[in-house]
């Protein structure tokens, strides 16, 4: 068994062995990349079944974000009379999909992006992925035709790659998952077999049991079954197998998992829309109709008092300003949009609104002349696992085998360096540096980027909430008079508030809603 050049690690005893098993998460540097990857979310649960009919009772959706989209999909089957407004020239919010024609400019007079790629080339810049368990979503795609294919969260060939001398002595190389995999597996597999050989291992099992937890160990970790060795073998690649303490130290058995986990980012399997996340809400706004939904609809002012609701508007290209009227209003802005809207809630409603901290999460998108990755390097979809300035560096798990494509370059939910205030070519720069240690073929292959850093951009100036959600959600739900809040930063289940939880908020503003408005209508009043 080949040892690392130059590397002399202390003789592996069985006690030492479990300590490092033990201390496996010894690494911060790993620990933190695999919290940032595990963000949880519960599924939305139930979707409210109401019935009735309130007399009239005008509603007004403010924001068309999958909870805006989802209560006016579900006030036009409840057969309300409503009206949606939206800022942008676009529905989807966050969920947005950068591909040719897509633009912005960064708030406060930043840098203007016009995206050039390809016909057919796009990246989803928030939302990419929807886990099995997330019913909500999932439901509402089959229900307004949205078709889905997988999203690949793992693949054995993706790279593994860390820096820094905590790593030890595979700390810049680049490893394939398949041999850490392997690797790790086979030689805690012998030594677990040598345990049992030496009577060593305390356990609940017969001797026969024992004899069959053997050649299961030895088929599991493709061990040599006459000498129940750990050799390195085809599948993994080609090379002896690297050290066992040597990959203990470098962390990244961390991000190897005996299953996937049934949530979270990285739960499989995962789905996504074909042709990009914004397929989602397109055909929720397909299914509302267009006469339902003003776009480019800034809304400014929201004032309401016992005989309903005055929002006023500006139109977003020209500035014209609307006033309309409703009985009720469902709020489905980002909460720190909304906290600088002129509009008469409680203190105790502005105060907690305020204090919604959004996250800093930032994405870039690389279009390449050549799928390199698949071509050169046998990857297909999956993530690069490493600590590089990069938080999540993805490769598509769409269109296979096609000629261009586009590389996520960077997902990060923190900020990372000070990228937030620099140029985009310089953002686009720092990608492709540290990207290049791993795929030196980028810079060559490399077409254009598209940075979308949320918090630069306008209408939403941050990602998804954070903080402590459990404690805001009591008085953030509750109705104040003839206004409720829908947004996603409100769902019951999820923490964070993924596309799920906008789910679930929007299902539970509408409940509200429906409750006020009958209670109401069955009073005689609106
Ligand atoms: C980078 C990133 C990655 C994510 N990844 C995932 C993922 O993989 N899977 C997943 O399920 N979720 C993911 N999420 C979370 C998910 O995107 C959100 O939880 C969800 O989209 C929030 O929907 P929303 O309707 O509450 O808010 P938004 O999407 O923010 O919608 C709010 C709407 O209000 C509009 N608006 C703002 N101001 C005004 C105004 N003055 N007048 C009128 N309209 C206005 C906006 O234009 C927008 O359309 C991610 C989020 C981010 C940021």
């Amino acid at each position: 068994m080949s040892r690392v050049r130059g590397f002399r690690p202390a003789p592996l005893t069985r006690r030492r062995f479990l300590e490092q098993l033990g201390a496996i998460g010894g690494s911060s540097l790993v620990m933190t990349a695999m919290s940032s990857m595990e963000l949880m979310a519960d599924g939305a649960g139930e979707r409210p079944q109401l019935t009735g009919k309130p007399g009239k009772a005008r509603v007004l959706v403010l924001g068309c974000g999958i909870s805006g989209l989802v209560v006016g999909y579900e006030l036009a089957k409840l057969g309300y009379d409503f009206q949606m407004l939206e800022a942008r020239d676009r529905v989807g919010g966050l969920a947005w999909t950068v591909r040719r024609g897509s633009e912005h400019t960064e708030a406060d007079g930043g840098e203007r992006q016009v995206c050039t790629w390809d016909e057919g080339q796009y990246v989803n810049v928030g939302p990419w992925r929807i886990p099995h368990s997330h019913t909500g979503v999932l439901n509402y795609c089959r229900e307004v035709g949205v078709p889905l294919q997988i999203f690949l969260n793992e693949s054995e060939s993706q790279y593994v790659y860390y820096e820094g001398d905590a790593i030890g002595p595979l700390a810049g190389r680049k490893l394939r998952v398949r041999e850490v995999r392997a690797d790790l597996q086979g030689q805690i597999n012998e030594l677990l077999i040598k345990a049992i050989d030496q009577h060593r291992l305390d356990s609940p099992l017969t001797v026969e049991d024992q004899d069959r937890l053997a050649n299961f160990l030895v088929s599991q970790g493709y061990l040599d079954s006459t000498d129940r060795r750990y050799k390195a073998f085809n599948n993994r690649g080609p090379g002896d197998p690297h050290d066992l303490a040597a990959l203990l130290q470098s962390g990244f058995g961390n991000r190897i998992r005996s299953v996937s986990p049934l949530e979270g980012t990285v739960a499989s399997p995962m789905f996504q829309p074909v042709g990009g996340m914004d397929q989602l809400p397109k055909g929720l706004a397909r299914a509302i109709g267009s006469n339902r939904i003003a776009l480019n609809a800034e809304v400014q002012s929201v004032h309401q008092d016992d005989r309903g609701v005055k929002v006023v508007y500006a139109n977003s290209k020209n500035g014209k300003k609307t006033e309309i009227a409703a009985d009720y209003v469902v709020i489905c802005l980002p909460l720190n949009i909304l906290a600088n809207i002129d509009i008469n809630v409680s203190e105790e409603m502005m105060t907690a609104i305020k204090a919604v901290p959004y996250s800093s999460s930032a994405k870039i998108g690389l279009a390449m002349k050549r799928r390199f990755w698949e071509e050169d390097d046998g990857i297909f979809g999956g993530h690069l696992y490493s600590n590089l300035p990069l938080g999540e560096f993805s490769y598509p798990s769409n269109d296979y085998f096609t000629k261009k494509g586009v590389l996520l370059g960077l997902y990060a939910n923190q900020p990372v360096a000070d990228l937030l205030d620099r140029p985009v070519a310089a953002r686009i720069e720092h990608v492709l540096t540290h990207a290049s240690k791993v795929h030196p073929q980028i810079r060559q292959e490399f077409e254009s980027g598209y940075a979308v850093f949320w918090k630069k951009v306008k209408y939403n100036l941050g990602g998804f909430a954070t903080g402590a959600a459990r404690a805001r959600r009591p008085q953030l739900t509750k109705v104040e008079n003839r206004l409720i809040i829908g947004s996603a930063a409100t769902a019951p289940h999820s923490e964070p508030d993924w596309q799920e939880g906008a789910v679930a908020a929007g299902w539970q503003a509408l409940t509200s809603l429906h409750e006020r408005a009958m209670r109401s209508s069955s009073a005689g009043g609106r």
